[in-house]
Formats: C-alpha cells, structure tokens, sequence
C-alpha cells in the first residue's frame, strides 16, 4: 500500500489546480488553496501536463530592444574630411588696387581688398574695363569678367 493512500488528488483538486494554474496563479498560491504543499502542486501540475490536461501558455514576446544608434563610420581612420579650402582669386596683373574715390567710370570694380580700419574701407581692382562697359553696369575687367562667369 502506499503511503499516501489517504492522499489521493480529488478531482475538485484537479479543477483547481487546472484553472488557477492557466490563470497565471503560483505553485504556491495553488498550494494554499487546495491545503497542500508547494512541491505536491508541483508534481500534480507535471502529471496534469503530461496527460495533456493543463497546456503551457506562449510566453508573451519579450520587450522591444532598445536601438542604439552607432558613430558613423568614416572611410579613413582620420575622421570626416576637412572642408575644401576656400580658393581666394590671385589678382590679374594690372590690377592697380583704387578706393571708390579714385575709381574711374570704366575702372573694374571687383572688390580685391577690405579693410574696416580703413576709409574707404574697399579697394577695387582698377584694371581697365572700358571694353566691357555696357552703360557703366558692367564694370569688371577681362580678367574678373572670366571668373565671375566660371562660378
Ligand atoms: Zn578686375
């Protein structure tokens, strides 16, 4: 005879254990509700399962991952480029260098100084423009027309 004859799970008991277990109740809460140990619960959930009475919930999805936005890569291990140095115009070789005062009506006005100390503050280029001049509103030289043209 077994010994725990007197013990024998009740069929009341199975319906607890079937319903609370699939309500998402511990061992231990099924355990207080049926009057009997925490590993007796245990063991009859097992053989509950294992006759197909008590069926596993899915687990809910696990949380979403958190993104984390890498550094950018560059191609070289220097970092990003520098930018493109800024090309400053050389002077044509007639360019005389005239405040606004000095400046003739077919002198080019391309501006090839600035000083805020100075006044007047700008100094023109001064070459000849007189080939160019279309009723005074086109006032640069050969030299400043061909770079104003190449932006
Ligand atoms: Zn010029």
């Amino acid at each position: 005879m077994p010994s725990n004859l007197d013990n024998r799970w009740t069929a009341t008991e199975d319906d607890i254990i079937m319903h609370e277990h699939n309500t998402g109740a511990t061992t231990q809460q099924i355990a207080g509700l049926v009057g009997r140990t925490r590993n007796a619960v245990c063991g009859r959930i097992w053989r509950l399962r294992n006759r197909g009475l008590i069926v596993e919930k899915p687990l809910p999805p696990p949380p979403p991952k958190k993104r984390v936005r890498k550094p950018p890569r560059y191609r070289n291990a220097a970092g990003p480029r520098p930018p493109a140095p800024i090309v400053v115009p050389p002077l044509p070789p007639n360019a005389i260098g005239r405040n606004l005062l000095e400046l003739g009506s077919t002198d080019c006005r391309f501006i090839i100084d600035s000083d805020d100390r100075r006044a007047p503050t700008h100094l023109y280029c001064g070459a000849d423009a007189s080939a160019f001049a279309d009723g005074g509103e086109n006032c640069y030289c050969a030299y400043h027309q061909t770079r104003l043209r190449a932006r």
